[in-house]
């Protein structure tokens, strides 16, 4: 039902492009098309290993079920650790999508894999009038990083779901990513699935390659803070990170990219709502895939 009357959606919009009906009137009418959802969840999810896609691991079955057992969106917003775009936020604006295997020396399986699914230009046009912390660009340049299709093929196998991605703009402080995350809000009552995807813990230096059983104590220090903040919420101890947890934050990402998703999803959070986790394991020793719902 909320799939089919998307798709008159869009096809409204072509029309009234067709008929030169200005931008804003074009949305506008749009917007009366789209359908009104119960407020969709959000979810950060840890991604970790690219291989995750395609591996019957826990990992990979916990993602299976949440297509299963979510609401069904009409849209999917991710904001992927792997699309950085420094001095601006961009959004794909793809009518169709392409996969990015932005990844190397894994095996011909996973270069194999396509998750070609619709674009969603018309939510990407929304999404920039959202936004005012920033003047977010369209972009039709990028497609599906691998932080969006390796979750999202075994959730949505079908790729028949419209995505989107925004980009991250590096090297702006915590504050503006949690903020433009607010921003977004009004799309979750428009059946879009807000997915942040990166990794809480994420340090490719001390990978534990062999999987032995390695632990280290700055990734399980700095996991645990970050969630025993998280359950108070305290989002503000969160975004300084840097500063309360020092070494331990630097250990624990030696650059922070796979962190930043986080703080969209954190920013998503209605006083009234519960985080929930899961996949609470940490893989090949500083990779920790903690994920977390809100709703
Ligand atoms: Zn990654």
């Amino acid at each position: 039902m909320h799939r089919r009357s998307f798709i008159k959606s869009g096809s409204l919009l072509a029309a009234a492009q067709f008929i030169g009906m200005t931008g804003l009137s074009a949305l506008q009418a749009l917007e009366k098309h789209l359908s009104p959802s119960d407020r969709m969840p959000v979810l950060f999810i840890g991604h970790g290993n690219p291989m995750n896609a395609i591996t019957d691991n826990s990992f990979h079955r916990k993602w299976q079920e949440l297509g299963k057992t979510l609401p069904h969106p009409q849209a999917i917003l991710t904001i992927s650790a792997h699309w950085i775009t420094e001095g601006s936020t961009r959004v794909t604006t793809n009518i169709k999508q392409k996969t990015i295997h932005d990844f190397g020396g894994f095996p011909k399986a996973l270069f194999d894999q396509q998750y070609n699914t619709p674009g969603a230009p018309e939510l990407a046009e929304e999404t920039k009038k959202l936004i005012t912390v920033t003047n977010v660009k369209g972009d039709d340049s990028w497609g599906l990083d691998h932080g969006t299709w390796s979750v999202l093929l075994p959730m949505y196998p079908a790729a028949d779901i419209p995505v989107f991605q925004l980009s991250l703009d590096y090297n702006k402080p915590t504050t503006y990513h949690y903020e433009l995350g607010k921003q977004l809000s009004k799309l979750r009552d428009k059946g879009v699935l807000i997915i942040g995807s990166g990794n809480l813990v994420h340090n490719l230096y001390e990978i534990d390659w062999n999987d032995t059983g390695k632990q280290y104590d700055w990734a399980k220090e700095f996991d645990s803070k970050m969630t025993e903040w998280i359950d108070k919420g305290d989002h503000e101890s969160v975004l300084n990170y840097q500063k309360l947890l020092g070494k331990t934050a630097t250990m624990a990402h030696p650059t922070y990219d796979h962190l930043l998703p986080l703080f969209y999803i954190l920013g998503l959070q209605q006083k009234s709502e519960q985080v929930t986790y899961f996949n609470d394991q940490f893989d090949m020793g500083s990779v920790s895939m903690r994920s977390l719902q809100i709703a």
